[in-house]
C-alpha cells in the first residue's frame, strides 16, 4: 500500500502531455513558441509516442501546433489515443479541419475538447495577429459547426500589446458566442517567440486587470468557463513532446526557454519528466 507521501507525489505528477507537430504550420503567427525545425512527422512514430504516453500513465493528451490536421494520419492517432483511455484535446487553427461528415464523426466520437484561436473581436484585429486574411470568419464558422455537433469548444486568446485594448470588446463577442470554455493567456516570449518580445510583451499587472474584467463579463452568460493563465501559472506544469519523441520542459534557469529532458522512449522518461514538471 502507498504511504501518504507517495500518494501526494503521485497526485503532483503532471497528468497532461502536449504533443506538438514541429515541422510546419500553415499559419505564421510571429509570436509562436513552436520551433519549426524538424522533418515531417511519421505516422508510426507518432502512434508509438501516443502509446508510450499512455504507458507512462499520463491521462490527457493535447495535440497542438503546427496544426495536427496537416497530416492525414492524425485521425487514426486520435482514435488510438482515445482507445487507450486518454482524454483527447485537439488544438487546431481550423484551416485543415474541414466541416465534413467524416470529421463530424471524429469530433463527436473521439474529441473530449477542441481548441480554436480567437485573438480579437473583429477580422481586422484577429487576422492581423494570425497573419491570415479570412481566418476570423473561418474560426467563427468552425465554432458554429462544432457547437451544432455538441462538441466542447475552447476558445484560446493570447493577450499582448497587439490586442490588449480590444479585450473588452472581445469579451462581449465571447459572451455572445458562449463556447464551453475561454482561455485567456498572457503573451509569453518563450523559445522562438522571444524575437517579438518588444512588440508583444504585456506587463503582468495590466494583463491580470484586463483579463479579470473580461472574465467577469463573460461569466454573466452562465455558460462559459473562463480560465486565466499568466506566464507563471503555465511554467513547468506539463511536458511538451515533439513529433519525433523528444521531450521538452520549461527551463529551470531561464523562464523563456525550453530544456530538452529526454526521449519519450527512454526507460526512465517518466522519472525524468516528473523531476522537471
Ligand atoms: S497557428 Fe498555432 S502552431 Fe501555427 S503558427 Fe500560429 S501559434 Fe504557431
Amino acid at each position: 500500500m502507498k504511504d501518504s507521501m507517495t500518494v501526494r507525489l503521485a497526485e503532483a505528477r503532471p497528468s497532461r502531455v502536449v504533443l506538438n507537430f514541429t515541422h510546419h504550420c500553415a499559419l505564421r503567427c510571429e509570436w509562436c513558441y513552436v520551433p519549426f525545425e524538424t522533418p515531417r512527422a511519421e505516422r508510426e512514430i507518432v502512434v508509438a509516442i501516443v502509446e508510450r504516453i499512455a504507458t507512462l500513465e499520463f491521462r490527457s493528451l493535447t495535440l497542438g501546433g503546427g496544426d495536427p490536421f496537416q497530416y492525414p494520419f492524425v485521425p487514426d492517432v486520435i482514435r488510438r489515443a482515445k482507445g487507450l483511455g486518454l482524454n483527447v484535446h485537439v488544438d487546431t487553427h481550423g484551416r485543415s479541419f474541414m466541416p465534413s461528415a467524416v470529421n463530424a464523426k471524429l469530433a463527436t466520437d473521439y474529441f473530449d475538447l477542441v481548441g480554436l484561436p480567437l485573438d480579437g473581436p473583429t477580422a481586422t484585429v484577429h487576422d492581423s495577429i494570425r497573419t491570415l486574411p479570412g481566418h476570423f470568419d473561418l474560426v467563427l464558422r468552425r465554432l458554429a459547426w462544432l457547437k451544432s455537433l455538441g462538441v466542447r469548444v475552447k476558445l484560446n486568446t493570447m493577450v499582448s500589446q497587439k490586442n490588449a485594448a480590444h479585450l473588452p470588446e472581445l469579451a462581449q463577442l465571447v459572451c455572445h458566442l458562449s463556447p464551453w470554455r475561454w482561455s485567456i493567456y498572457q503573451f509569453w516570449p518563450l523559445g522562438p517567440a522571444h524575437r517579438v518580445l518588444n512588440a508583444y510583451e504585456i506587463e503582468r499587472g495590466a494583463f491580470d486587470c484586463l483579463a479579470g474584467e473580461a472574465a467577469k463579463h463573460v461569466r454573466t452568460n452562465k455558460l462559459t468557463v473562463v480560465e486565466i493563465s499568466d506566464q507563471l501559472s503555465r511554467r513547468a506544469t506539463y511536458p511538451l513532446v515533439h513529433h519525433d519523441g523528444s521531450v521538452f520542459a520549461h527551463s529551470v534557469s531561464d523562464p523563456n526557454s525550453f530544456s530538452r529532458v529526454c526521449s519519450i522512449f527512454d526507460v526512465e522518461a517518466r522519472e525524468l519528466i516528473d523531476d522537471y514538471c
